[in-house]
C-alpha cells in the first residue's frame, strides 16, 4: 500500500504555509495509540491574517471576475487531484480517525465527487429575471459573501470539508476551514491538493485547533460573513448565538437520535443488514446513525434475537484490516465517553442485550475499541433514548401500532434521519411523511448523494447542504432594476 507522506507540521494561512502559533496537539491512531503526527494549532493572529488575505483574494478581480465555467475548471481539477491521491488520502484518514479503509475510500471518492458536482453545478446554474411590474427589467443576481468560516467535526473529515469548501469556492468565496482538533491531517492534505490544482492559495486557509479558541475566533472575525458548521447541537447553539449577534447567515448540520423502524412485513435479511449498517458502521460515529430501533411488539422477541445474534457476530479490528466491520472509535477519550453513557444506561434500568463493554480480546487491547451494543428495557423518555451517544450503541424499543410508533419516533428534540423497513410501499410513504426528519430511507439506510439536498429539522440543523442550490447559500442575492421608461419619473415633474 502506498503510504501517504504525513503532512509536515505546517498550516496554510492566507496563501503561505507556516507553523501554527498555538499549542501542539498529537494526532493519534486509535487502532494502536501510536502518534501519527503532531500539529501546532493556529493562533488568533493567524486567524486574522487568513481572514484578511482571504477577503483580499476573494475581492481580487482575478477571482471575482473569473467566469463560472473557468472557476468550474479549477474545481474539476481539484476533483482529479483528489482521485489521483485517493489511496494515500484514505490511508491517512484511516490512521487519523480509525475508520476502515473501505469507509475512508468511500469518503475520499465522495470528496472528489463533490468537487466535480459543484464544478458542473456552477457551469449550469442560471440566474433569474423576475416578471417585471413596471417599465423596467428586473434581474436577480447572486454574489459571493466574501469569507466563509467552515467548521467541521472529526467523524468524516474529507467529505464534510469538501461539502463546504466546494460550494463555497464555486460561489466565489474564500474559506477558513477549522477541522476538528484531533483530526486535521486529511484537511491539511486536501489544502495542498486544492492549491496544486491552481486555486489561488489565499482562498483556502486551514486553521486547526480547539473549537473554543480557533473556531470561536473564526466565527467572531468581522470579515467572516457566513458560518457553515457540522457538529454537535450544543456547539451549534453557541455558533447560532454568534451569528445572531453579528447578523450573518449560518447553516448547521447537527446531532440526531434517528429512528429506524421495523414493520411486521419487513424482509428479514434486508432489514437486519440495514439496521446493523445504520447503527454500527463507522462504529456508530455518524450524525444519522439509526440509534433507536423500533420493533413491533408482537414480533419483538424474534427481531431482537436476530439483531443481537448479528451484532455479536460483527468483526472488530483495525481499519486497515479488510475483514474489519467495526473499527476503533476515533479517540480514546470518546471511547471512554461512550462507555460512561452505557454505564448511565444501566443506572437508568437498561438491559444490555449484547456488548456493553470494552472487548477483552488481547489483539484489540491497544486500540480505542468498544463492542457493538444493543440495549432494551428502557422507557422512551430515558436519557439513553433521547441523547446522542455517537458510538456503537443502539436501543431496542417496542411499539404497539402505527399511532404509537409515530408518537414515539417523533418524541425527541432531533429530526435528522429515519429508516423504514417494510414490504408495503403505501405504509412506507405514509410513515415517511409523518416522521419528523430531514432524510427518510425506505428499505435502505445511510445512502448519500451530493445531488440530493441534506438537512435536519428541529434541533438537528438549520439550512440545507448538498444539491445545486447549496451554492446559493454561500451567496447574497441582489436585485437590479434597469429602467425601460421613456419618460422621467412623474413625481419629480414641476
Ligand atoms: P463533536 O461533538 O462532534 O465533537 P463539536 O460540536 O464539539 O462536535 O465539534 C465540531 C467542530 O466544532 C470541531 O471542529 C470543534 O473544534 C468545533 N467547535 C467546538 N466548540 C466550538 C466553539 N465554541 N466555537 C466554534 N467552533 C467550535
Amino acid at each position: 500500500m502506498q503510504p501517504f507522506p504525513v503532512p509536515p507540521d505546517e498550516i496554510p494561512v492566507g496563501g503561505g504555509w507556516q507553523r501554527g502559533g498555538g499549542p501542539a496537539s498529537a494526532c493519534v491512531d486509535p487502532a494502536d495509540g501510536s502518534t501519527v503526527a503532531s500539529i501546532h494549532a493556529a493562533d488568533s493572529a493567524q486567524v486574522d491574517a487568513a481572514a484578511r488575505a482571504g477577503a483580499a483574494a476573494a475581492a481580487d478581480p482575478a477571482w471575482r471576475d473569473l467566469l463560472p465555467h473557468r472557476r468550474a475548471r479549477l474545481l474539476a481539477r481539484v476533483a482529479d487531484a483528489i482521485e489521483d491521491h485517493a489511496e494515500p488520502l484514505a490511508l491517512l484518514q484511516t490512521r487519523n480517525t480509525g475508520k476502515t479503509l473501505g469507509e475512508t475510500r468511500a469518503l475520499v471518492a465522495s470528496a472528489a465527487g463533490t468537487f466535480r458536482y459543484y464544478a458542473a453545478a456552477l457551469e449550469t446554474l442560471e440566474g433569474e429575471l423576475p416578471p417585471s411590474r413596471g417599465a423596467h427589467l428586473t434581474m436577480s443576481v447572486h454574489e459571493p459573501i466574501g469569507v466563509v468560516g467552515a467548521i467541521t467535526p472529526w467523524n468524516s473529515p474529507i467529505a464534510s470539508d469538501a461539502q463546504k469548501i466546494a460550494p463555497a469556492l464555486a460561489a466565489g468565496n474564500a474559506v477558513l476551514l477549522k477541522p476538528a482538533e484531533a483530526t486535521p491531517l486529511v484537511s491539511l492534505a486536501l489544502a495542498r491538493l486544492v492549491q496544486d490544482a491552481g486555486v489561488p492559495p489565499a482562498l483556502l486557509s486551514v486553521l486547526p485547533g480547539p473549537g473554543t479558541v480557533v473556531g470561536d475566533a473564526i466565527s467572531r472575525h468581522p470579515l467572516v460573513g457566513k458560518l457553515a458548521f457540522t457538529g454537535g447541537t450544543t456547539t451549534g447553539r453557541v455558533l447560532g448565538r454568534v451569528a445572531a449577534d453579528r447578523i450573518i447567515p449560518v447553516t448547521m448540520e447537527l446531532g440526531g437520535k434517528s429512528p429506524t423502524i421495523v414493520c411486521e412485513d419487513s424482509d428479514v435479511e434486508e432489514t437486519v443488514a440495514g439496521i446493523l449498517y445504520g447503527i454500527f458502521s463507522s462504529t456508530g460515529q455518524s450524525c444519522v446513525a439509526g440509534s433507536r430501533i423500533f420493533l413491533p411488539r408482537r414480533q419483538y422477541g424474534e427481531w431482537a434475537s436476530r439483531l443481537i445474534a448479528a451484532a455479536t457476530a460483527l468483526r472488530l479490528g483495525p481499519g486497515t484490516d479488510p475483514a474489519t466491520q467495526v473499527a476503533p472509535l476515533a479517540t480514546f477519550a470518546h471511547r471512554d465517553k461512550v462507555a460512561a453513557m452505557v454505564d448511565r444506561a444501566r443506572e437508568e434500568g437498561a438491559v444490555v442485550r449484547c456488548g456493553g463493554r470494552i472487548p477483552d480480546d488481547e489483539r484489540l487491547s491497544r486500540g480505542a475499541y468498544y463492542l457493538p451494543t444493543l440495549l432494551d428495557g428502557l422507557a422512551p423518555d430515558a436519557k439513553t433514548c433521547q441523547e446522542e451517544i455517537f458510538g456503537p450503541v443502539g436501543v431496542l424499543l417496542p411499539y404497539e401500532d402505527e399511532e404509537d410508533l409515530v408518537a414515539q419516533a417523533n418524541s425527541t428534540v432531533y429530526g435528522l434521519a429515519c429508516g423504514i423497513w417494510t414490504a408495503d410501499y403505501r405504509r412506507a410513504l405514509r410513515l415517511a411523511r409523518r416522521i419528523e426528519a430531514g432524510t427518510v430511507w425506505i428499505n435502505t439506510y445511510k445512502q448519500f448523494s451530493i445531488s440530493t439536498p441534506f438537512s435536519g429539522t428541529k434541533e438537528s440543523g438549520l439550512g440545507t447542504d448538498k444539491g445545486r442550490t447549496a451554492i446559493r447559500s454561500y451567496q447574497r442575492q441582489k436585485s437590479l432594476y434597469l429602467s425601460l421608461a421613456d419618460e422621467p419619473i412623474p413625481w419629480a415633474r414641476g
